[in-house]
């Protein structure tokens, strides 16, 4: 199933590869591209793309996450520590991500 995902990385769009953001006062990491400059192609995409569990599906949906930009702001343990998450459902995210080439936060730069 992740054969037709292009995984190539492509400009960050919010600050145009720089990995930076002036603001008013203070230039910032980009929060979009974590400061590579570039974006992950599958960052936009669903959740609902990957091939989860139905258990794992529904707990990120309680959790709120719906794209996989925001599945790799959670971290592993507020995964693990999501109504009726466990190890096992800790594993089969990090791995699915892990094959993407990424991570949740702080399991894997972007
Ligand atoms: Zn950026």
């Amino acid at each position: 199933m992740m054969d037709r995902f292009q995984v190539a990385a492509t400009p960050c769009p919010d600050c145009r590869g720089k990995g930076q953001i002036t603001l008013l006062v203070s230039v910032q990491s980009c929060a979009r591209c974590h400061g590579s400059g570039q974006i992950h192609p599958l960052l936009d995409r669903s959740v609902e793309d990957l091939e989860l569990s139905i258990r794992s599906r529904n707990i990120l949906r309680k959790l709120g996450v719906q794209t996989i930009s925001q599945l790799i702001q959670l971290s592993p343990a507020q995964l693990h520590g999501a109504r009726n998450s466990n190890a096992l459902v800790l594993k089969e995210v990090q791995d699915l991500l892990a094959r993407l080439g990424l991570g949740l936060r702080g399991d894997v730069a972007i």
